[in-house]
């Protein structure tokens, strides 16, 4: 068996992984990534990446449903639209596939050595990788755990046949003409919206009493109303409790503990992600844990000198933007530098219709943490591009210290807003105050004004309203 030693191993090559090992390599660090599927991970290749495709395929075929129903309230009509399931998955993978030759250039161009293969620890610093060619040994100075996550299964609705996790849902080549969604957080949610777009009846089964929980209901107001006009049905505070005989559709216990069968060709099941650790060894080291997820410091280190941990694997927010600056930083780490997470706030947006943005601390949150609060919130119905886009429904809310006007948060929700997190994370890490947002200039017409005059009226003087 031949044996690679090298300063710095990578297990797994999602967002985390990669952006750990390109940071590594422009540092000069002897680098190893290894990798069992395709680089990328969940989220290139069967999470951000192609749900964000299949949602704007939705969103067409959608506004083309609109026109030819003679909907637009500006006069566009055309003829009833067809969609091509199949060019279409086709296309979004062509969008992966560009992707992970990008990324495997990235890695090139930084130095990286990939090895495709299973990685399993033997011990602390030493690993085995299971590759087409037999098992190879790599010895590392550090390393890096980034395996990710993947669906949770419910013990009673097992995956396979038509019980399909996300994977599944965007693979499918043929609509669903009765799609039931076990979990309406982000997943169950984003892809709902996009199948009821294109044309499946769609009926959400959430346990908890409201759609994302996460959120607040200001918030998931607009997405509610969106979804029951969509004809999308939301069961709320109910329970998944197995397949119906004969595989007829779903059976659950309703919020009134009636149980209902509901007819479905597929069930999708979304209900949370579980970290990636089966076979990876970890009964070789010893390693703390947070229930099942890796625990990590400040620094992303584990309980083992020498061994970090990033990404889904560490648990939530299971973001991708979090797990790439946590491999940033690692990587500077394991090059010698001083670093710690000193991150103001990691924005999270849900892609549904409308989208909904929110960085940093919500009033509840703020309230919570015991800050004395100013709250602007500024309604989309008075902000002229989304009235031209069509888009009026939703707000920018903006929290901040009531003592000195720091912005502790930023929310929005409404059509177009996943673009405007980039301004409010920017003021929460620069540690912007209100009159810093109220008085910069925010060009005419964008959306970004919203955000502008939420400070203004936090301030008491928004202008447009
Ligand atoms: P992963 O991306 O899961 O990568 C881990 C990699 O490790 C995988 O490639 C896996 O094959 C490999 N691996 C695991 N075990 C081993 C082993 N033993 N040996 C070798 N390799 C191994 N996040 C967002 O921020 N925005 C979004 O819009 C968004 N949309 C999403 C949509 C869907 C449908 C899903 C499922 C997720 C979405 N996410 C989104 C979440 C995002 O995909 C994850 O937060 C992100 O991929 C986590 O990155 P990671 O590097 O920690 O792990
Ligand atoms: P989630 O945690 O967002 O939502 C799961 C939902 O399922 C919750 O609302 C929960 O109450 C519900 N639930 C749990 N068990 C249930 C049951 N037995 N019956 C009915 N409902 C049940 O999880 P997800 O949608 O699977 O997404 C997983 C992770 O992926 C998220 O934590 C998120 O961080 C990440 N993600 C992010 C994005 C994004 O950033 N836009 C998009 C997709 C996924």
């Amino acid at each position: 068996m031949t044996e690679i030693t090298c300063k710095l191993l990578i297990i797994g090559a999602g967002p985390g992984g990669y952006i750990c090992a390109i940071r590594a390599g422009q540092l000069g660090i002897d680098t190893v990534i290894v990798e069992s599927t395709k680089l990328g991970g969940s989220c290139l290749n069967v999470g951000c990446i192609p749900s964000k495709a299949m949602i704007h395929v939705a969103e067409e075929f959608e506004k083309a449903a609109h026109a030819a129903a003679g909907k637009t309230p500006f006069g566009l009509t055309v003829s009833a639209p067809a969609l091509d399931l199949k060019q279409a998955v086709a296309w979004k993978d062509g969008i992966v596939q560009r992707l992970n030759n990008g990324v495997a250039g990235l890695l090139r161009k930084a130095k990286v050595k990939i090895l495709h293969g299973r990685a399993r620890f033997r011990d602390g610093k030493t690993v085995t990788v299971e590759t087409e060619t037999g098992p190879r040994t790599v010895r590392a100075e550090a390393i890096v755990i980034a395996t990710g996550s993947q669906p949770v299964e419910l013990p009673f609705l097992p995956f396979g046949g038509n019980v399909i996790s996300s994977t599944g849902a965007l693979a499918l080549t043929e609509l669903p003409k009765r799609l039931v969604v076990v979990g309406g957080g982000y997943i169950g949610l984003e892809l709902g919206t996009a199948f009821a777009k294109l044309g499946s009846k769609v009926t959400v089964v959430e346990a908890q009493d409201s759609i994302l929980p996460l959120y607040d209901g200001e918030l998931t107001a607009p997405v509610g109303k969106s979804l029951t006009a969509l004809g999308v049905e939301v069961l709320t505070g109910a329970k998944a409790l197995g397949l119906a005989a004969k595989g007829a559709g779903l059976r659950i216990e309703a919020a009134d503990g009636k149980e209902r069968t509901l007819a479905a060709d597929k069930i999708l099941v979304t209900v949370g992600r579980a970290p990636t650790t089966a076979d990876l060894g970890l009964e070789e080291l010893v390693l703390d844990m947070d229930g099942r997820f890796i625990r990590i410091g400040e620094r992303c280190e584990t309980s083992m000198r020498g061994i970090y941990a990033i990404g889904d694997v560490t648990g939530e927010p299971m973001l991708a933007h979090r797990a790439m600056a946590q491999g940033e930083m690692v990587a500077e780490i394991v090059a010698g530098e001083r670093r710690a997470w000193d991150k103001a706030g990691i924005a999270a947006i849900c892609f549904t219709d409308p989208e909904i943005v929110s960085a940093g601390l919500s009033p509840q949150e703020a309230k919570r943490a015991g800050f004395e609060t100013k709250i602007g919130l500024f309604p989309f119905a008075a902000n002229g591009r989304a009235m031209t886009r069509h888009g009026e429904q939703g707000f920018v809310r903006i929290v901040a210290r009531a003592d000195n006007h720091l912005v502790l948060g930023v929310q929005a929700v409404g059509q177009g807003v996943s673009e405007l997190s980039t301004a409010f994370g920017l003021a929460i890490e620069m540690g912007a105050r209100l009159e810093d947002v109220a008085g910069t200039i925010h060009a005419h017409p964008t959306l970004g004004e919203g955000f502008q005059e939420a400070a203004l009226k936090a301030l008491g003087h928004a202008l447009h309203i």
